[in-house]
């Protein structure tokens, strides 16, 4: 395969704003920067502070429709629900486990597509992982997400609303939500633009005033966007799935990387951290036998030798699509005890939801064999 085509792939559907009696119409509400809300209420001969008092109910109220936003005049109001949906996602299936604490989430945007989100709580945070991407290009071997392959990108106001919704189930539960992470489904650096634009969206402190600082950005290497990424204004956080220290098997793991091998992924992240001053995570999802052996440790600590770094060790959620399995207890503490003896800092990090398939994606691939095998057996019946 072209490993162009692996690194670059087109959007498959670019959402831009519909246009209606020839005016600009957005496709939600939570597609807007509130500079884009303003230019929308000067446009209609309306005061930009309303622009304001509609973020604010929006983002800091969760309003959930415009009658809930009593300040706002009825005109205003009716006005909004004609041309700006108030809706851009619909749960249409939900799971809890760990007692409650984890909480995952199935979407369907207005064209049908389905995504998920999850949302932890842990004792000092809680944490929304969100997805950037309907499927995804990058097809690592072990990602149930990849199985996909790529539907479509998601648009800024898609990935707010799951940041927004998910904010109003933990006010239910009476916690702030605290934290995000972009580790839900899709390559972010895939859908660079959109990513950007949501950050700006929850970082507006006149609406969620979403701190940079608590919100992580995670990549499987495009190397390209790293180096944009310090040139931004926010100062998010940087985590890199690296899975392996070896090219050989990084490539078989993460097929990104025939495009941009390990040598220019990490030259990349040095230059972000010289650039930043920022420490960035690295994510190892730890596939028993298959990169857990103290020599695929040993080759981690030598790549990450002299980085600002940390390293947070997965063991994996067994996927019944894949053959791969967790390590054992003893496996993981070895591997991290090799890290930590080269002075890697390391850390072992059980994902949130085993029994409720919480890898990225797996809940998506498991509601669409659901309805595969319902369209089958509904089309069997058709035959008999
Ligand atoms: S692990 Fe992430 S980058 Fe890799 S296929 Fe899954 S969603 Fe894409």
């Amino acid at each position: 395969m072209d490993t162009n085509e692996i690194a670059t792939p087109e959007p498959q559907l670019v959402l831009h704003p519909v246009a209606r009696r020839g005016r600009f119409v957005p496709r939600n509400i939570y597609e807007l920067r509130l500079d884009e809300l303003e230019g929308w209420c000067h446009d209609r001969g309306e005061a930009t502070y309303r622009a304001r008092q509609l973020y604010r109910g929006v983002y800091q109220q969760l309003a959930t429709g415009y009658d809930e936003i009593q300040v706002l005049p009825k005109r205003l109001r009716d006005a909004l629900a004609e041309d700006v949906p108030f809706a851009a996602l619909t749960p249409i299936h939900e799971i809890s486990t760990d007692d409650g604490e984890t909480l995952k989430v199935l979407y369907q945007t207005a064209d049908g597509q389905t995504l998920e989100t999850v949302l932890m709580f842990y004792s000092d945070r809680a944490t929304v992982c969100v997805s950037c991407q309907v499927g995804c290009a990058v097809g690592c071997s072990f990602c149930a997400t990849g199985l996909m392959g790529l539907q479509r990108n998601l648009s800024a106001g898609e990935m707010v609303a799951q940041v927004v919704d998910m904010a109003r189930r933990a006010r239910d539960k009476g916690r702030p939500l605290t934290n995000l992470v972009m580790m839900g489904m899709g390559e972010p650096f895939h859908n660079y633009d959109n990513v950007m634009k949501m950050v700006a969206i929850l970082h507006d402190p006149m609406g969620m005033g979403f701190g940079a600082r608590r919100i992580t950005i995670s990549t499987s290497g495009v190397v390209p966007f790293i180096d944009k990424l310090a040139t931004e204004p926010w100062q998010v956080n940087l985590a890199v799935s690296i899975h392996a220290g070896d090219d050989e098997l990084r490539s078989e793991l993460v097929p990104l990387n025939q495009r941009w091998p390990l040598a220019e992924l990490i030259g990349a992240i040095r230059r972000y951290i010289k650039i930043t001053g920022r420490r960035v995570s690295f994510e190892y999802a730890m596939l028993n036998g298959v990169n857990t052996r103290d020599d695929d440790a040993r080759q981690l600590a030598r790549r990450l030798r002299g980085l600002l770094c940390h390293v947070n060790l997965i063991p994996y959620n067994p996927t019944p699509a894949y053959p791969y399995e967790r390590p054992g207890k003893d496996v993981i503490e070895r591997f991290a005890a090799i890290l930590r003896d080269a002075g890697i800092p390391a850390t072992v990090r059980y994902s949130r939801g085993v029994e409720i398939a919480a890898a990225c994606g797996q809940l998506h691939v498991e509601h669409a064999a659901t309805l595969r095998a319902g369209a089958d057996s509904a089309s069997g019946s058709l035959d008999d």
